[in-house]
C-alpha cells in the first residue's frame, strides 16, 4: 500500500490525481498564516527508492486509471533536481497513460535551481508547478516571513514559465490587512503581470489555529477584512491585470467564485465581482477566526 506521513494536503485541481509522497512537511515553514506543517512533521526528503516502491504498488492496482500524478508534501521541489528527475521519469515508464505530474514549490527553492535545472525537470515530465505567491507587496512578504522577495517571486515565476513548465499561482486576499490592502492589490497584480503564470488561483485569509497570525489578529496587531474589503480588494487586482492566464477562485475561503480566462472574461468578471457588492454583507460566508 502507500505510505504517508503527515497531513494529507494537496490542490483541489489535483483532487482526482495519485498522491505519491516524495518529501514531508515544508522545509520552509515560517509563513505565519500557514498552519499545515507547524505541529510537524519535520521536512524530510524520502529515499527515491521507497517513493519508487510506492509507485510500483499503486502501478500493480490502478496503472492504466492513473493519469495524473502529484509528489506531496509542501515544497517537494527542494528535492535534488537529479532525484526529482529520476521519480518523474520512473512515473511516466509505470503509468502508461500518465499525462501530468504536478508539484508544490515556493519562488525561493526555484529561483536556486534556476532555469537549466527546471528545464532538466520539465525534459523529465514534469507538467505543472503550484508556488504560492501570496502577494506582490515586499512588505507583506516580509510581514508574513515568505522566505521570498517580490523580485524572487517574479524570478522564479518567470523561470518556471522560460522552462515550458505550467504554472499555479496562488493569490491570497486580504493577506495584507487593511493596512496594505491597496498596496497588496497593486504590487500583486505587476507582479502577475510581469510572471504571466499560466493560472492564477484567488484565496481568501481565513485565519487558522496555532499561527501566528491568528496570535497577532488577537492582539489587534493586524486588521482581519471583511467581505466587502476583500470583494474592493479582488476587484483591484482584476482590474490591473494585462496577463495571459486562467483566473480561477476553485476554494472554499473565498466570498465569490469568479473564473474565466484573460484577457477575455475580464469584464465579465469584474461585473460580477460589482453585482456581489450589492449584496448585504452578512449573505456571504461567515468570517471565521481561529476556529479551525
Ligand atoms: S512555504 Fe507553503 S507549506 Fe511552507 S510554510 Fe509557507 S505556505 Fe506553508
Amino acid at each position: 500500500m502507500l505510505r504517508y506521513e503527515g497531513p494529507i494536503y494537496r490542490p483541489p485541481s489535483e483532487a482526482e490525481s495519485l498522491l505519491v509522497q516524495a518529501t514531508m512537511g515544508c522545509p520552509h515553514n515560517k509563513c505565519t498564516f500557514c498552519m499545515v506543517y507547524k505541529e510537524g512533521p519535520h521536512f524530510k526528503i524520502r529515499p527515491t527508492v521507497d517513493i519508487c516502491e510506492d509507485m510500483d504498488w499503486a502501478a500493480q492496482e490502478y496503472g492504466p486509471f492513473v493519469t495524473t500524478v502529484f509528489f506531496p508534501a509542501g515544497n517537494s521541489i527542494a528535492m535534488k533536481t537529479e532525484d526529482l528527475s529520476r521519480i518523474c521519469r520512473y512515473a511516466h515508464r509505470v503509468f502508461p497513460n500518465l499525462q501530468r505530474i504536478t508539484i508544490y514549490g515556493s519562488a525561493q527553492y526555484i529561483e536556486s535551481k534556476g532555469l537549466a535545472e527546471m528545464r532538466q525537470l520539465a525534459e523529465a515530465g514534469l507538467a505543472r508547478i503550484h508556488v504560492g505567491l501570496e502577494s506582490g507587496d515586499n512588505e507583506v512578504l516580509n510581514a508574513v516571513c515568505k522566505g521570498a522577495s517580490r523580485q524572487q517571486q517574479i524570478e522564479a515565476g518567470q523561470i518556471v514559465m522560460a522552462a515550458g513548465i505550467e504554472l499555479s499561482l496562488y493569490v491570497l486576499l486580504g493577506i495584507g490587512g487593511r493596512e496594505r490592502s491597496h498596496a497588496h492589490a497593486l504590487a500583486t497584480a505587476s507582479a502577475l503581470n510581469a510572471i504571466q503564470p499560466t493560472f492564477i488561483r484567488l484565496r481568501t485569509l481565513l485565519p487558522k489555529k496555532h499561527t501566528p497570525l491568528l496570535d497577532d489578529i488577537r492582539a489587534g496587531r493586524f486588521q482581519l477584512l471583511g467581505p466587502h474589503e476583500v470583494l474592493r480588494e479582488t476587484r483591484k487586482i482584476v482590474e490591473a491585470l494585462e496577463v495571459q492566464s486562467e483566473l480561477a477562485s476553485d476554494h472554499y475561503t473565498n466570498y465569490i467564485n469568479v473564473h474565466g480566462v484573460l484577457p477575455e472574461d475580464q469584464s465579465q468578471i469584474l461585473t460580477e465581482i460589482d453585482n456581489a457588492l450589492q449584496w448585504d454583507e452578512s449573505s456571504f460566508r461567515p468570517v471565521y477566526i481561529g476556529n479551525q
